[in-house]
């Protein structure tokens, strides 16, 4: 059953739109939607015996009636400590071996109910491979949209689900206003990890597993890694919930990562803006999956960090490659991207207390950075 107060919502204007509705974003300042929806307290004491995976915090997910079907196992992964003071968490060890499929799986159900004719989405790699995952999962029949010089092993990858692939000529922006243009066509569920609401409340997840596994408490400081801030916002849903049911007495920093060649959130961030201040530099980096020049939320990835008293910090192509190699050494391959919050830890003075940084797309999706 689903209660009547599960409403898309536009954060700027307020403007409101059911949920069961293809509208993928605001009708008036065409910016991506909020979920109206308000979950229950987790009871940490009852968690024992329920289901292992993401679906175990189901009083705080939005009703999606198909979830526990179309899941693939995801979350509940590993807390892994790398010092005194910092822990990894391995959200590479998911069924697409990224953390996009703790959205994925949300949009896939939510989908499943709609029944579109198409499913949509568009990616530069992790995203697209996650909604193909799951639509094959939920019997949806699925197109990804991705820029053309995709790395072929992300479009194998893809295929293998049975998504249909249209590669659009130009930069990753190109791909988004093509995916867009195709997404108002009638019968058409755009899957984006960026305007649907449905994906962040999935990524929040994340935090829901750290509260859980340290015995009801958050580290002092969240580390993520941010370009389109589907991580980073979903973590700022959870604390904001924790905080608000009283499961915790204090919100953690939330600390966002940039690579330095694409930076447009940090640079707006320390130039004390609520928005981006301009069009950004986009120079070539190791960190592809956050190379986003324009973050459609912008906005509230910027109030967000600075709610929890957070900063944003940027890393080097030569930070990002040596702190692959080093978590290498370690026994953790990860992808380029998903190395940018060790790199950045490494070369900042330590936070008191606990931190911790996801790790959060495997290593042999990009292999080791030249
Ligand atoms: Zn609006």
């Amino acid at each position: 059953m689903l209660p009547l107060m599960t409403v898309y919502e536009c954060p700027e204007c307020r403007i409101q739109s059911p949920v069961d509705a293809l509208t993928w974003c605001c009708p008036k300042c065409r910016g991506p939607w909020d979920l109206a929806f308000a979950g229950a307290p987790v009871s940490l004491p009852s968690l024992a015996s329920r289901v292992n995976s993401l679906w175990r915090y189901a009083e705080a997910l939005p009703p999606v009636p198909h979830g526990p079907e179309v899941s693939l196992g995801e979350g509940r992964t590993p807390l892994v400590r790398l010092t005194d003071s910092v822990s990894a968490k391995l959200d590479f060890l998911m069924p697409t071996l990224s953390f996009k499929d703790r959205g994925a799986v949300m949009l896939a159900a939510h989908a499943r109910r709609l029944r579109p004719r198409t499913v949509l989405a568009d990616s530069s790699g992790n995203a697209g491979t996650a909604i193909a995952a799951y639509g094959a999962r939920a019997g949806l029949d699925c197109v990804v949209y991705v820029p053309e010089g995709t790395s072929p092993k992300k479009l194998e990858q893809i295929r293998a689900h049975g998504a249909r692939i249209v590669e659009v000529p130009g930069d990753r922006e190109a791909t988004a206003r093509a995916a867009r243009e195709a997404a108002d066509e009638p019968g058409v569920f755009y899957a984006s990890h960026v305007y649907n609401p449905y994906f962040l409340h999935g990524t929040k997840t994340y935090v829901y597993e750290l509260w859980e596994e340290l015995g009801g408490r958050l580290p002092d400081t969240i580390v993520v890694p941010v370009g389109n801030g589907t991580l980073l916002l979903g973590a700022a849903l959870a604390v904001e919930e924790l905080y608000g049911h009283g499961l915790v007495d204090t919100r953690p920093a939330l600390v966002a990562v940039q690579a330095e060649a694409v930076s447009p959130l940090a640079e707006a961030f320390h130039a004390g803006a609520e928005d981006l201040t301009g069009p950004a530099a986009a120079r070539p980096t190791l960190a592809e999956g956050i190379a986003i020049p324009a973050p459609p939320r912008a906005r509230q990835i910027l109030r967000a960090v600075r709610a929890t008293g957070g900063t944003f910090l940027t890393v080097t192509e030569d930070q990002i490659r040596a702190a692959q190699r080093d978590l290498a050494g370690r026994g953790l391959f990860v992808e380029s991207t998903g190395v940018a919050c060790w790199a950045a830890v490494g070369a900042t003075p330590p936070r008191p207390g606990l931190t911790v940084v996801p790790l959060c797309g495997a290593g042999v999706k990009t292999g080791l950075a030249p």
